[in-house]
This record gives C-alpha cells, structure tokens and sequence, in this order.
C-alpha cells in the first residue's frame, strides 16, 4: 500500500533535526499536503489545543518527531521535564489521532530505550529485558510508554502505530552545544574552532576505544517514510547503518574532512560510556531498506551545514 501524494501528512517536531529532514523527504517526495504547527501555534504539551488542532487539521497521518532531547549532561540534569514532557507530547498526540481517526502513526524514539547491558548488536526483542542505563531512564521510560501505547491501539482498535527507534544521529539542523551534544556534533565544531585558531592539538573525551553507529538524518527520514509507504506491521522497528566506528577513528575522520592537522589527546578524566552501542538493523532490511549515506560524506555535509550557521 503507498501513500496518496497529496495525503495530509502531520510532521510534529519539523523544526527539529528530526523532524526538518522529514519535511525535506516528503517535499522532495512529491508530497503535497504536509503540514506543521510551530509552537506558537500548538503547544504539544497541551492535551485539549493537541486534540482540538488534530480534529480540525484532519491529518489522514502522523509522524512524531517531536520531543525533549540532549545529550547525556541534559538527560541527567533534566529528569523531570525529560520525563513529564516526553510522556505529555506522546500521549497527547498518539491518543488524540485516535480519536481524530489517523490509522497509521509512526512514532520516534531512540536507542537508549534498550536495557543497559542487552546483547550486541541490539534487537527489538531485547526492550524490556533488564534495566536501563540511568542517565537516561527518564527519556527512556517515556519512549517505552509511548512505544506501548501504540501497540495497545493496534492490539485494542486494530490501528498501525509503528515506533522506529534510530541509532545516534547526526546531520543539518545538529546541536552542536558542547555541554549539550553528542559527540559528532561536538567533534565537528572542537575541530572546525581548533583549525582556525591554529591550535597544535584537539581533545576527545574518554579513551577514543568506545564504538558508536552513526545514521545520517535524511537516511532516517527515508527509512520512516519508507516504512510509512509500504505499510510495516511491525510494532518496533530499529534504524540503523548495522556499522559502528572507534571514537578515535571518528575524530581522525572528523579531522581529515574539517581539515585539521594537528593530534588527537585523549582526555581519560572524561568517561567512556557504554563500549559499544550497535543497532541490529536486520528487521529493517528485511522489509527492503538499508541506509546509503557514507559516513565521510555525511560528515561533509554536517561540517557544511555547521559552517553555513556560523558564518551566519
Ligand atoms: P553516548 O553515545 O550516549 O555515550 O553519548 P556521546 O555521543 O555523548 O558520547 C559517545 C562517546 O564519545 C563517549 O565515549 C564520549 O566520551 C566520547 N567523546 C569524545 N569526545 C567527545 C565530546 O567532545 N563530546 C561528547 N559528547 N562525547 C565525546
């Protein structure tokens, strides 16, 4: 089954790095009736406006992209917002295109939803096998709660709420806040700030030995809406590239296309982290998609945009 293209499409969260690369998939896939709410003019967090906008906007459906997200230092300083606002957008939203009559949904999350230490690479049967890494529970538990959610509307009213669950991102429309970011985006801007002060070394937090899977946004966007066209019955769906990479060799890369030259310090005070997070991403292709951007070209392509914003 495909998409009518001038289905209504609801993108909530389009001013996100999420959220933005679907709104550029969809335009680009002859999609003409996509729609968005800005938060001045919906705020997610309020049950009756999200309900209210959903009757009168008749979205036939949804991607939900919106939600409260940071790196690890934002997670576990923000626990309750994390968690109330997260719990809030979903409910709000996945309850209220019930109501309006949306019959395919698909909701965002992300990998930490998985237990702390599930089995390498991560597979969709392993959520709720143990428990969670605690810096993020929050954030967590509130993507798991929307995660049931769906398949309780699916089991219950016979609806195609799916949840897809993406691997580390990185692309246009980055945070690339040092407090706040995950690595790429911090590498990317350390990189770009250390070659134009002409600096002879650039520090990388903890031993540069952990492995990390990285996923291009718009290859994101292309898998959900992928999964959307073709009608996926699946409730849970990993996206990933099912590839990961050393920090250290992420940096030398980050490096090599910013065009620093100078070494890599490894700051061991700073903590590694899990050693390893790898999506098994083989439910995915075995619905006929897999991710294509290289990981140099991606970063490229991040490197162009950060440089873009900050030369205004
Ligand atoms: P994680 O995937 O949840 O561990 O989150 P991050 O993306 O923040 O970090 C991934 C790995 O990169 C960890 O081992 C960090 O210690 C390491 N890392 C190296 N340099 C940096 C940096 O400048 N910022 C961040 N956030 N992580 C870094």
């Amino acid at each position: 089954s495909t998409l009518p293209k001038d289905a209504r499409i609801f993108v909530a969260g389009h001013r996100g790095m999420v959220g933005s690369a679907l709104v550029r998939r969809l335009q680009s896939g002859g999609y003409t009736q996509v729609l968005t709410a800005g938060r001045s003019e919906l705020d997610l967090l309020d049950q009756r406006a999200v309900h209210a906008w959903l009757q009168a906007n008749k979205p036939d459906y949804l991607f939900i992209a919106a939600a409260k997200v940071g790196g690890i230092h934002a997670n576990n300083t923000f626990r309750a917002e994390f968690l109330y606002q997260n719990l809030m957008i979903e409910a709000n939203l996945i309850h209220g295109a019930h109501l309006a009559g949306v019959q395919r949904l698909m909701f965002l999350g992300s990998s930490c939803i998985y237990p702390k230490l599930a089995p390498q690479p991560l597979k969709e049967e392993s959520l709720l096998t143990g428990p969670l890494e605690p810096t993020n529970e929050p954030y967590a538990i509130a993507k798991i709660a929307g995660i049931k959610l769906c398949e309780a509307y699916n089991a219950q009213y016979g609806r195609q709420y799916v949840s897809a669950m993406p691997t580390n991102l990185y692309g246009p429309n980055d945070n690339y806040d040092l407090n706040n970011s995950h690595v790429l985006p911090a590498l990317i801007r350390k990189a770009h700030e250390a070659k134009l002060r002409g600096d002879k070394e650039l520090v990388v937090w903890g031993t540069g030995s952990p492995l990390r899977e990285f996923l291009y946004v718009d290859d994101l966007a292309d898998a959900c809406v992928y999964l959307m066209e073709t009608g996926a019955e699946d409730v849970l769906v990993n996206v990933g590239v099912g590839e990961d990479v050393s920090i250290r060799d992420l940096a030398t890369l980050v490096c090599e296309v910013v065009g620093f030259e100078g070494q890599l310090v490894f700051d061991t005070s700073k903590p590694d982290g899990t050693p390893r997070k790898l999506m098994d991403v083989s439910l995915l292709a075995s619905r006929g998609w897999r991710a294509t951007m290289h990981l140099r070209e991606g970063i490229a392509l991040a490197y162009a945009d950060f440089h873009r914003r900050v030369s205004g």
